[in-house]
């Protein structure tokens, strides 16, 4: 059964999908929790972040680059951005399709709820 994610990458269910290459793609978060909140999301299903695995190495840097570069280009790196992972459903995950969480334009509090 294709994830949520799969689903949105595949235009099958619809998204603001504001950044794509062969690796990942970034789409807007349905229920941003900041004014910009997007999400990086692998093409390559990996269910959480501990799945991951030395072949993946790549990809993850891949993924954090591409953070950054969205970011930059959506003008959130003079004042901050947080990347988030939620790994499991102690952290909070509830797609279980890797996914790295871009939050900016309001000040963050630390630590996290
Ligand atoms: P998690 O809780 O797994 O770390 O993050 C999943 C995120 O996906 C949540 O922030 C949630 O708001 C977002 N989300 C869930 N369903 C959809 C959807 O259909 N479209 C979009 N764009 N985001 C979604």
């Amino acid at each position: 059964m294709k994830t949520l994610f799969e689903k949105i990458a595949a235009k099958e269910i619809p998204a603001e999908i504001i950044y794509e290459d062969d690796q990942c793609f970034a789409i807007k978060d349905i229920r941003p929790q900041a004014p910009s909140h997007f999400l990086v999301i692998p093409r390559k299903v990996i269910p959480k972040l501990s799945q991951a695995s030395q072949q993946d190495k790549e990809l993850l840097g891949h993924l954090l680059l591409s953070c950054t570069e969205i970011a930059k280009k959506l003008g959130l790196d003079e004042e901050g951005f947080r990347v988030v992972i939620n790994n499991g459903e102690m952290a909070g995950q509830t797609v279980f399709h890797l996914h790295m969480h871009v939050l900016g334009g309001r000040p963050l509090s630390w630590p996290p709820g």
